[in-house]
């Protein structure tokens, strides 16, 4: 087990880990909190095969509203402590401290796979039909980026770890490059230690999945970016695909980029009940998040034209979306966030939220209120 104060980041926690070779299922931008990420789920490259990071939350230490430092887990304030598990951040206290069951480190295959705009439909199709159902040792992610500069070709991205030999790998890959009927341009694989695969995919999320323009993360963005999400438990289907694609490549303006995020499910993810911890989103096959941004100094309209394109695409794959949204990409405009965010344990929340918090202490735009008010 593992004690983690609450203001540490993911880059100190997996660090100080492996000096013991040792890791949680957790995130990979090195700069994101661990508790906003564990108090919304957590996903990452190990989630497939252990589950989120909240499934590893074996205890908590929190200040409540009126003042008093509390430990919860399982058996002391068990029902604060589940619903901190997918609905803990900014709504029943400030954690102070978390625990976490680890795991030994693994080693790994990371691959990164790029394929022509021309052939974006034919690999979401077949992403969608074997990334959620590999063996949940791989997690193999699938980005569409579409560039802020206007003459730069998009490109289709297929990357992510493999728990398991480069031949694994390799008959798995070769499985999805059969079902696209087309060569990828790049094919890279290599197994790593888990530090040198975490560092490798942090430097192709930082550049090549965005065609080389090195991208910020966090507060120093230099971009304003907005985005929406939903889960999804059915594949989605031909024209559903294409139009998303079209609309992809529809319109753009310099200095506007555009993303398709497509994140696999299915694995632990879903082997855990949907009502054993307040996170919900356990029947899922995979998340889609569509992004836009635009520079900082954008202007207004700029900035409603981004939106814009962004609303026409969630809107293009929403009617075979589950309704479900990952909590830890919150969405301002989000209709029905309750629902979407927690599901059917939204009323349990209330009723949690009033026994722990019966003022609304900790509030913000879509926090759990108490119930009866
Ligand atoms: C670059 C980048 C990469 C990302 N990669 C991943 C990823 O791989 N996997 C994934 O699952 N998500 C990922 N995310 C999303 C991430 O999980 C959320 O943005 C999460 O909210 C970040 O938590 P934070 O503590 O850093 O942020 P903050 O903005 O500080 O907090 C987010 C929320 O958590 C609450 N909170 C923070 N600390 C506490 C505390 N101590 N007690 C109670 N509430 C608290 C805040 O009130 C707020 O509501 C990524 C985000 C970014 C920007």
């Amino acid at each position: 087990v593992a004690a983690v104060g609450a203001g540490a980041r993911l880059a100190d926690v997996y660090d100080e880990l492996d000096r013991s070779d040792l890791t949680i299922p957790a995130g990979c931008g090195p700069s994101v909190g661990i508790s906003g990420l564990t108090l919304g789920g957590g996903i990452g490259i190990l989630g497939r095969k252990h589950g989120l990071t909240a499934d590893h939350l074996v205890g908590a230490e929190i200040v409540l509203a009126d003042g008093l430092a509390v430990s919860c887990d399982d058996t002391n304030l068990p029902d604060l402590f589940w619903a901190l598990r997918g609905a803990g951040a900014g709504n029943f206290g400030v954690v102070t401290s978390m625990k976490f069951t680890t795991i030994p480190v693994p080693n790994l295959t990371d691959f990164h796979l790029v394929w022509p705009y021309s052939q974006a439909s034919r690999v979401i199709d077949s992403w969608q039909r074997w990334a959620p159902k590999s063996p949940q040792e791989l997690a193999a992610s699938l980005l569409i980026s579409m560039p802020g500069e206007v003459g730069k070709d998009p490109q289709v991205n297929v990357f992510g770890t493999m728990l398991g030999s480069e031949s694994q790998t390799v008959s798995l890959l070769d499985e999805l490059v059969g079902m696209v009927g087309s060569e990828p341009t790049i094919i890279n694989h290599e197994q790593k230690t888990f530090r040198d695969a975490k560092h490798y995919l942090n430097q192709l999320s930082d550049g090549a999945l965005h065609g080389e323009v090195p991208q910020t993360e966090g507060l120093d963005a230099d971009v304003h970016d907005f985005s929406k999400s939903e889960f999804f438990r059915q594949v989605l289907p031909n024209d559903a695909i294409d139009e998303l694609v079209e609309n992809l490549g529809t319109e753009r303006t310099s200095g506007q980029s555009r993303e398709l995020d497509f994140s696999p499910w299915g694995g632990a993810y879903n082997q855990v009940a949907a009502d054993a911890t307040a996170f919900p989103h356990r029947s899922e096959f995979f998340l889609l998040k569509q992004a836009v941004a635009v520079p900082w100094n954008a202007a207004p309209g700029q900035r409603e034209e981004a939106t814009a394109w962004l609303d026409r695409s969630w809107a293009l794959t929403h009617p075979w979306g589950s309704g479900g949204v990952y909590p830890n990409f919150p969405d301002p405009e989000l209709e029905g966030w309750g629902l979407a965010y927690y599901g059917k344990n939204y009323s349990r929340l209330t009723e949690i939220k009033k026994r722990y918090d019966p003022d609304d202490l900790f509030r913000f735009h879509q926090s759990i209120p108490p119930a009866d008010t």
